[in-house]
């Protein structure tokens, strides 16, 4: 992409409404605007990276045999009063009238609708397991939309669900759920930790919230140091493998990780050594969650079983705030000049900064580096617009993206080209083919 042709309104300054860092950020380097309170519409930068997002969550979600779904974002209001939670929702969902005075609703979330797919279609405990997931805009009328994309009232989310025949069952799904979202988020280059959440009135230990260590989280946070060092993508995960995902759930459930909800201050001064307690704030991107059959039983969704009866399907939901994570995402990887992207999200992989737009020789130098990388199928930001260098260099660290290759006159006299890694600042010197050859590999 031509930074010429781009659509990229950046701002120079910090605009006022932003608190933190992650919504000043998006603003600045072009990536939403606002709509209205909590609603906002996504331009090419930041949509770029809300799909690169939501790639990895699908594909991790595909890889653990989830199969994709996509239900609506309006819904009737009749499964919900079947369910209860028409009245218990209160003022967060949003209630609308069609032209017949039927109730509906922007879906919050979609318990009742899948439990009512699910019901509609499965008769046998012979169909079971099953696992099925969306990532679709939710609406949820939150009091205090803030923080830019991190809290909004209209925000993506992925939400999977499960249904299984006995509680053992269920606890197995809720497993390769748990090992899929350390994987999901370690692949976005962050580190979330599982932090033991409330069940309601199942009780048990089946629900934890996935959390981000920030300053600007909403979760004041407990848990013990050791796992700011986890790796986890170095091993390969056989998902069929009940054993090996469950042992890769207890190594993480054995160490302290709670939220303010759940903290003991005498349990984490007990188990976690002064040195390694940490006490600080966290962003949730997801939350996994059992509830038994709250919703098979008022929503009717039962199999025949093997000795001739009829049982009640066990239910698992899986949710990850796709949207929010573009905002967690830059809170967990910034600096003072701006944005910091991991590889895997970032809007492009290289920007490719020509320091004399108009000069022949430069141009030339710069059009056959962006038709390379082009052709080797690395997405390149070129900027090609005659601003001053320390403008484009401003800009480029603003916006991020890991790799930013620089060509000038002065340099190419001489055969060489710059190459910057934005994360560690790190500069090097070097042939325009070695160059291409490093950001053309891996
Ligand atoms: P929170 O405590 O932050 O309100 P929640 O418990 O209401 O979250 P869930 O219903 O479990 O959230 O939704 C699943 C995921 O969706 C959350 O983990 C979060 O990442 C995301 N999410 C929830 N509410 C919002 C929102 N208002 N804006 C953006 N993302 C959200
Ligand atoms: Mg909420």
């Amino acid at each position: 992409m031509r930074r010429s042709r781009f659509f990229l309104p950046t701002l120079r300054d910090n605009p006022k409404e932003a608190e933190i860092v992650s919504h000043r950020l998006m603003l600045r380097s072009g990536m939403v605007r606002q709509a209205s309170a909590g609603i906002y519409s996504w331009l090419p930068m930041g949509l770029r990276v809300l799909k690169n997002i939501e790639r990895i969550v699908r594909e991790e979600q595909d890889r653990a045999g989830n199969q994709e779904v996509l239900m609506p974002t309006i819904q009737s209001a009749d499964l919900w009063v079947q369910s209860g939670r028409y009245d218990d929702y209160g003022p967060e969902m949003l209630r609308i009238k069609d032209r017949h005075e039927r109730d509906m609703l922007y879906g919050p979330t979609n318990e009742e609708l899948i439990t009512d797919i699910f019901a509609g279609a499965v008769r046998s405990y012979r169909e079971l397991p099953q696992k099925l997931y969306h990532i679709q805009w939710k609406f949820r009328d939150e009091v205090r939309p803030r923080f830019g994309v991190m809290r909004g009232r209209e925000f993506l989310m992925k939400d999977a669900y499960s249904f299984d025949l006995d509680y053992e069952s269920a606890r197995r799904a809720y497993q390769v759920q748990f090992v899929t979202y350390l994987r999901t988020f370690a692949r976005m280059g962050l580190r979330a930790i599982p932090m033991e959440a409330d069940t309601g009135p199942i009780g048990g230990d089946l629900s934890h919230e996935f959390i981000i260590l920030a300053e600007t989280g909403e979760s004041e946070v407990f848990c013990d140091r050791t796992f700011l060092d986890y790796d986890l993508l170095g091993r390969e995960i056989d998902f069929a493998d009940a054993e090996a995902v469950g042992a890769i759930v207890e190594d993480f459930t054995r160490l302290y990780a709670r939220t303010d909800e759940k903290h003991d201050q005498a349990a984490f001064e007990d188990s976690v050594p002064e040195a390694r307690r940490y006490q600080g704030r966290g962003i949730e991107v997801g939350h996994i969650f059992y509830f038994g059959t709250k919703y098979s039983k008022p929503l009717g969704a039962r199999v025949a079983t093997a000795e001739g009866g009829e049982a009640e399907v066990h239910m698992g939901s899986y949710g990850i705030g796709v949207s929010r994570l573009a905002g967690a995402i830059i809170e967990a990887s910034h600096d003072e000049a701006g944005i910091v992207w991991p590889e895997a999200v970032a809007p492009f992989r290289v920007g490719l900064i020509n320091l004399k737009a108009g000069d022949a020789e430069c141009d030339a130098a710069c059009e056959a580096a962006y038709g390379k990388l082009a052709a080797a199928g690395v997405e390149t930001l070129y900027d090609d617009t005659e601003e001053r260098a320390g403008a484009k260099f401003a800009e480029m660290d603003l916006i991020g993206l890991p790799w930013q290759l620089i060509l000038g006159p002065r340099g190419l006299k001489n055969g060489l080209v710059e190459l910057k890694r934005r994360a560690s600042g790190e500069r090097e010197e070097l042939s325009l083919e070695s160059a291409l050859a490093r950001l053309t590999t891996g």
